[in-house]
């Protein structure tokens, strides 16, 4: 027998299905809100033209492929610095290149888990699945508190922070730097004022899910509450995606900046870190890095950055302004940020919409955004409204 056949089967990644399903499906009006990609009002995810340019130069000048070390590429690290943290300066801080996101919230997890086994992580639901999928796989032990309260439409801020009150000093708050996934729920400044008080009087390690800085209301804004709640820290880790800000996707261009106010303590971490990376992937892809490096290292590259991120952030605002004005029963989906929304559907609604309207969203309800065009949202609007009846 093969040494598979012990293997329990698992499910295929329920998002990643729904594509195959969308491009089988043969009707014309058929609309695509699954996957959390940025799309144009054609429906296309287009490089960005500062991309495009990096490209170019890094063509002409890259003079060798040669190992670069495990902690990737540092002018990368260090112009994202002042982008992410702004004047922050309390702390020491570590940086590594990461494959994507992915990669720095799975290393921060296993930094953390190496550092303190019987630590709690305590996240809220809805969340990104691979979150709760990483932690599980590590063993990691989890308290939820409720995030979101999908069908009253409204963050649940009072029920999370008493169950943060239940943690004790060391234990980790994994929060969402802005643009909740799936939510799109994010907690105003007076919120995030508050979690900060909570992490240092409690002596909590938070660690920043930051994946769409400048998507949500722009650069500095996505990024303050991650600055005031570590600046209450001593410690925090905060994971980083230029993904979706730079449109990078596959290219998995991720960052794990850890932060104490401990130099000594700082060290000793960042040998772990290395040595962690080492057994994941050795050293991170390079590409990718190098682009974002060679637009921050450019004042005219930057500039151009920043107005395509802006033309991205305001196209994904107003749809969500004309979606919430066009369907009343979704009125909250305008004081929310980011690609998405996830709406008070069951799941058999979502299975309705999907074979009477041709319409492809998660089965949690939650839709990206930028899949709506000039010419699809009000046809959209009307199945909704009338499945919302
Ligand atoms: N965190 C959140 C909340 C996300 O939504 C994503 C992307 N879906 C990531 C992290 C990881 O992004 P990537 O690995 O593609 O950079």
């Amino acid at each position: 027998a093969s040494v598979f056949a012990g293997l329990t089967p698992k499910a295929p990644d329920s998002l990643l299905s729904l594509i195959g399903a969308y491009r089988r499906d043969p009707r014309a009006e058929k609309i695509d809100l699954g996957v959390g990609v940025f799309r144009d009002d054609a429906g296309a995810t287009p490089v960005l033209d500062c991309v495009k340019a990096a490209e170019q130069l890094l063509l002409n000048s890259q003079s060798t492929k040669a190992y670069l070390g495990p902690e990737g590429d540092f002018g990368f690290l260090d112009l994202l610095k002042p982008i992410i943290f702004g004047d922050l300066v309390s702390h020491e801080v570590f940086a590594v290149q990461t494959p994507g996101g992915t990669g720095a919230v799975r290393l921060a997890c296993e930094l953390l888990q190496a550092a303190k086994p019987d630590l709690r992580v305590f996240i809220g639901a809805p969340t990104w699945p691979n979150h709760t999928q990483i932690l599980d796989q590590l063993g990691l032990e989890t308290v939820t508190f409720r995030h979101y309260d999908q069908r009253a439409q409204r963050l649940c801020f009072d029920e999370m922070m008493a169950t943060l009150e239940t943690a004790g000093a060391g234990d980790v708050v994994l929060l969402h730097g802005c643009c909740h996934n799936p939510s799109g729920a994010d907690y105003s400044l007076e919120q995030w004022a508050a979690i900060a008080e909570l992490v240092g009087r409690k002596g909590l390690v938070p660690l920043i899910d930051l994946a769409y800085q400048g998507l949500g209301l722009g650069l500095d804004e996505d990024a303050a509450g991650a600055r005031l709640v570590l600046a209450a820290a001593q410690d925090g880790l905060l994971a980083y995606s230029c993904d979706k800000n730079f449109g990078l996707y596959r290219e998995r261009v991720g960052a794990l900046y850890t932060l104490t106010r401990d130099a000594a303590a700082l060290d000793v971490a960042a040998s772990n870190i290395r040595a962690l990376a080492r057994t994941n992937w050795s050293m991170p892809p390079d590409h990718g890095a190098a682009v974002v490096r060679v637009v921050l290292e450019s004042e005219a590259l930057t500039a151009l950055w920043r107005s395509e991120l802006e033309a991205m952030r305001a196209r994904v605002a107003d749809l969500r302004q004309r979606l919430a004005a066009a369907v009343p029963l979704l009125a909250p989906l305008g004081g929310q940020h980011g690609l998405f929304g996830l709406l008070p559907l069951s799941p058999a609604q979502v299975a309705q919409l999907r074979e009477d309207h041709g319409i492809y969203m998660a089965g949690s309800g939650r839709i990206n955004l930028a899949g709506l065009t000039a010419s699809n949202i009000d046809t959209f609007a009307r199945a909704l409204n009338a499945c919302l009846q």
